[in-house]
């Protein structure tokens, strides 16, 4: 899992499951870029000295995963700063829950911008880079939601889905010039996204998960190093789910 000289990009890293796999693929040898949008100065610092304390390159850049020109500006510059751009991580996500009578077209489009587009927006800024460079690992986070549904999240359902169809598709096209893209498909993990749910929301997906606690940040991790590393190397286009069996 040496992950030495290999230049990393994640998006929105500044907390929670981005951070943890920064600082697992950093720990690997890794070097980091991430970007970060709407997370406090405190968080930022958090990140970026956790990150400085190991022997790595660091970067960390504001900017909105949802928007195509500055993601471009992004992948540019750390191509330009770091020399590459081996390891492509699209974690930037939000949730903007409500039944569907309720959800506004604003809610809507807002959660698909980010959990999806963004997507888009960072593959199409890397491929040159990927091609140029005949390899490439893309690891794309969705959730279980996107694959079951979820009453409340019919927006944030349809953007984990669309990941999925948007990575098997990418994993098709470019396997033959050896860029891989796969799937994290993460259960219930313990971040800022989940600790707003009502204690008895949380109680009730404690219940059902089979191996009878929840997951950390660190378990997505663990999978991401993996799916970045070469020992997945003839692994593409799967969807892997890190749910201690919530959904099986
Ligand atoms: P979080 O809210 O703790 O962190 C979200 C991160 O995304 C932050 O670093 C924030 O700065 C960044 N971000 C938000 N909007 C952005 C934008 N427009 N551009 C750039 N960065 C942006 O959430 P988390 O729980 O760590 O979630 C990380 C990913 O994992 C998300 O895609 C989420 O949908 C997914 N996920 C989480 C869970 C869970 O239970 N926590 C389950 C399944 C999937």
């Amino acid at each position: 899992m040496n992950l030495q000289g290999k230049t990393v990009l994640i998006t929105g890293a500044s907390r929670g499951i981005g951070r943890a796999i920064a600082l697992k693929l950093a720990t690997a040898g890794g070097n980091i870029a991430f970007t970060y949008l709407g997370s406090s100065q405190a968080e930022i610092k958090e990140t970026e000295d956790a990150l400085q304390q190991l022997d790595i390159k660091v970067k960390g850049f504001y900017s909105d995963a949802s928007d195509f020109s500055s993601t471009e500006q992004v992948i540019n510059d750390v191509v330009q700063e770091f020399g590459s751009l081996d390891i492509l991580v699209n974690n930037a996500g939000i949730t903007r829950d409500n039944l569907l009578l309720r959800m506004t077209e604003q809610d809507w489009y807002d959660v698909l911008n980010v959990n999806l587009n963004a997507a888009f927006n960072t593959v199409k800024a890397s491929i040159k880079t990927f091609l140029k460079q005949r390899s490439g690992s893309i690891i794309n986070i969705s959730s279980i939601v996107g694959i079951r549904g979820n009453a409340g999240q019919a927006n944030y359902a349809a953007s984990k889905a669309g990941i999925i169809g948007f990575t098997k598709s990418i994993a098709l096209e470019l396997g033959s010039r050896n860029i891989r893209a796969n799937v994290i498909a993460p259960g219930f993990i313990v971040t800022d996204m989940t600790n707003h749910l009502t204690e008895s929301l949380q109680e009730t997906w404690k219940k059902t998960i089979p191996l009878n606690r929840v997951g950390l940040p660190e378990d997505v991790a663990n999978c991401a190093l993996f799916l970045a590393s070469d020992l997945s190397s003839y692994i593409t286009g799967q969807v892997i789910q890190v749910d201690g069996g919530l959904l099986t």
